[in-house]
């Protein structure tokens, strides 16, 4: 029979508990192969010429039991699983063979031709492992797949693990039929257990799961989780944003969010766009995603509250919470990379500059009652940096406020329209040809408006999308007017 690369290899979890395991070498990749051992609570035996620091910390403190300088077959005896992790070829070939002679398991560093055992790649969380081989095919496969695990499972996973660990006994006794444990099983786990747990509730957690246990919980309890999305790079979603998402029945997005962040999340969960319109009812739509949320969380459903942005700035995420907790339904809040964050970064400036800027202020230009009022005089202050939202319109009174307060008509501005996204436009000038650059270039919403020395740095810091746009630019266009935000 021909050789293959990837032999198919029989997954096993050892039981090392006070079992010998014998490890030739006394490096730092020794050092590492010890150090799982020793989770494992193996009594673990080291030949090595000389040990590495921490292997000699672990021999003073009595954690391992250095035996000998050098390797000879007798040392074998009584030991359960070998690890020859010495840097000679020669030498861990000889220790396979004298182990393999003896029917003992061998695992050979970086050799996994030799070896009769592997160690895996693997994700911890708790008591529970996830392990990945390759069958030696490719190791570095094996290993991306672990990084990609480890963002997909948070220590919530491992503390649930643990819980469940610590009622089997009850559950076993309790549920004797196999069908009923499997069912009581896929209740707890699409139940609220796994996120008290996330938020750090264990006895709320373990409540859930006795009280499912003792089935006194009849429908499966909703909730609704407020979700920052970021400005619409999906790359700028958070990781708990990413897990929610996978978790929703129900996703109620704004407009603002894009279809590449809608893209990511479980693909059968349901998606209602509830948007805002242009010129629309705010107040009406604002009650109406309100009840639509108090009514999906009522009926069971793990709801998701997607916004543009962070839910807390300019998103009326409080009035959410508001609602949901006078209706008593179970929330959480994940934060998001707002726009002003975003679209700073994606334009090269920075929102403070030891030399130009000492503070930022966001703000929005439109406000209930149409264009918003402000402490003026002291947003005429030099040094400061202004990130206004909702922008795109009332531009024309906002630079002459700003200039009869006494900020300087050549305060350097930029307007970051579609920010983060392949659309991204950058326009920057000065703040008395504000509004008139903003409708020589046709500013569509969404678009931030960034006012302050830093703006200045939007051309020599450019590193994302086309190069920013200026008077020079604007030219060459037909001017067009604003539309409104
Ligand atoms: N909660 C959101 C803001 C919602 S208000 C956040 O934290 O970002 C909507 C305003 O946000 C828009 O009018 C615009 O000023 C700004 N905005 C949101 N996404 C943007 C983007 N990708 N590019 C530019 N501005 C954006």
């Amino acid at each position: 029979m021909q050789t293959v690369a990837s032999p198919c290899l029989f997954p096993l979890f050892l039981d090392l508990r006070g079992r010998r395991v014998l490890v030739i070498g006394g490096g730092t990749v020794a050092a590492r192969k010890i150090a799982s051992l020793l989770e494992a609570n193996a009594d673990v035996r080291v030949i090595a010429s000389a040990l590495e620091p921490a292997l000699l910390a672990l021999a003073a403190a009595k954690r391992i039991t250095h035996v000998g300088s050098t390797f000879a077959a007798s040392q074998l005896e009584d030991t359960w699983l070998v690890i020859a992790a010495t840097d000679d070829a020669g030498l861990n070939r000889a220790v396979a063979d004298a182990a393999h002679a003896r029917q003992i398991w061998a695992n050979v560093v970086d050799d996994a031709e030799l070896a009769s055992a592997q160690l895996p790649a693997r994700v911890q969380r708790g008591p529970l492992q996830i392990a990945i081989s390759s069958g030696g095919a490719s190791p570095m496969l094996a290993r991306h797949l672990r990084e990609q695990l480890e963002t997909q499972f948070d220590d919530a996973v491992g503390a649930l693990a643990q819980l469940l660990a610590e009622l089997r006994s009850r559950i076993r006794s309790r549920l004797p039929d196999l069908a009923i444990r499997r069912a009581f099983f896929s209740r707890v786990l699409a139940g609220p257990a796994q996120t008290l747990l996330r938020r750090g509730h264990s006895a709320a957690a373990r409540h859930a799961v006795e009280a499912e246990l003792s089935a006194q919980i009849g429908a499966a309890r909703g909730s609704v989780a407020l979700v920052g999305a970021g400005p619409g790079d999906p790359g700028l979603l958070t990781l708990r944003a990413l897990r929610v998402l996978n978790e929703a029945d129900v996703i109620l997005h704004d407009r603002l969010v894009s279809a590449d962040v809608l893209a990511l999340a479980r693909r059968d969960a349901e998606r209602i766009e509830v948007g805002k319109r242009i010129g629309g009812n705010h107040d009406a739509t604002q009650a109406r995603i309100h009840a639509l949320m108090i009514e999906l969380a009522t009926a069971g459903k793990r709801v998701v509250r997607l916004k543009g942005g962070d839910p807390f700035v300019f998103g009326r995420g409080g009035e959410e919470l508001q609602a949901l907790r006078a209706h008593g339904i179970d929330y959480e809040v994940v934060p998001g990379i707002t726009a002003a964050v975003a679209c700073a970064a994606y334009a090269g400036i920075p929102l403070t500059h030891r030399e130009h800027a000492q503070s930022l202020r966001i703000l929005t230009v439109q406000s209930k009652s149409g264009t918003a009022e402000h402490d003026w005089a002291a947003l005429a202050q030099p040094q400061q940096t202004l990130a206004f939202y909702m922008g795109v319109g009332g531009l024309a009174h906002l630079r002459e406020r700003l200039i009869a307060h006494g900020r300087a008509a050549s305060t350097p501005f930029a307007i970051i329209e579609n920010g983060s996204r392949s659309t991204q436009r950058v326009i920057t000038g000065q703040l008395d040809a504000l509004p008139d650059l903003a409708a020589a270039h046709a500013v569509q919403a969404p678009a931030l408006l960034i006012v302050g020395e830093v703006a200045a740095l939007a051309k020599p810091l450019h590193w994302f999308g086309t190069p920013p746009l200026s008077a020079d630019d604007a030219r060459c266009r037909t001017p067009t007017l604003a539309h409104a935000a």
